[in-house]
């Protein structure tokens, strides 16, 4: 059986940023050309593509994720959605995740304040789900390929 690799969309090509581009790395699809590669996007499962920007905001000690121009608080949604993917997948043996993004990112991803200034860095709302479930398995972001 082939090994069950999670990669964030965007990184294999797709055109599933916020803008409609991609952050394609040819290496990564490379590296893993003998896996089964599972394509992960979960904005663009929520939201579609093009769509508002989101952000990682701290409110109240909690990480929530807000949309930029509406200011809408769509951290259940998001959740609800990343959480139904791992339902689906539950034998991921191998992680690759965009950096800084604010449902990727591995510790890279800016958290803002309220008044939308950077106060720190962490992980994405997808990538601290994620982390909780699958244990002992490697999580990489891009970077690991360049
Ligand atoms: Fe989708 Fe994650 Fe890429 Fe953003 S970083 S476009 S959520 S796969």
């Amino acid at each position: 059986m082939k090994k069950k690799v999670l990669i964030s969309a965007c990184l294999l090509g797709k055109n599933c940023r916020y803008d409609g581009l991609t952050k394609e790395i040819p290496e990564i699809a490379k590296e893993f050309r003998n896996c089964q590669i599972v394509p992960f996007c979960p904005e663009n499962s929520v939201f579609g593509t093009p769509r508002q920007k989101i952000s990682l905001v701290e409110i109240d000690g909690e990480n929530c994720i807000i949309s930029d121009e509406s200011n809408e608080d769509v951290t259940k949604i998001l959740t609800d959605d990343i959480n139904s993917f791992i339902t689906l997948n539950q034998d991921i043996q191998s992680l690759v995740l965009k950096s800084k993004s604010p449902s990727c990112g591995l510790g890279s991803t800016p958290i803002l304040n309220k008044n939308k200034e950077v106060i720190k860095h962490g992980d994405g709302i997808a990538a601290k789900i994620l982390k909780k479930h699958y244990k002992n398995i490697l999580f990489q972001d891009e970077k690991a390929f360049l």
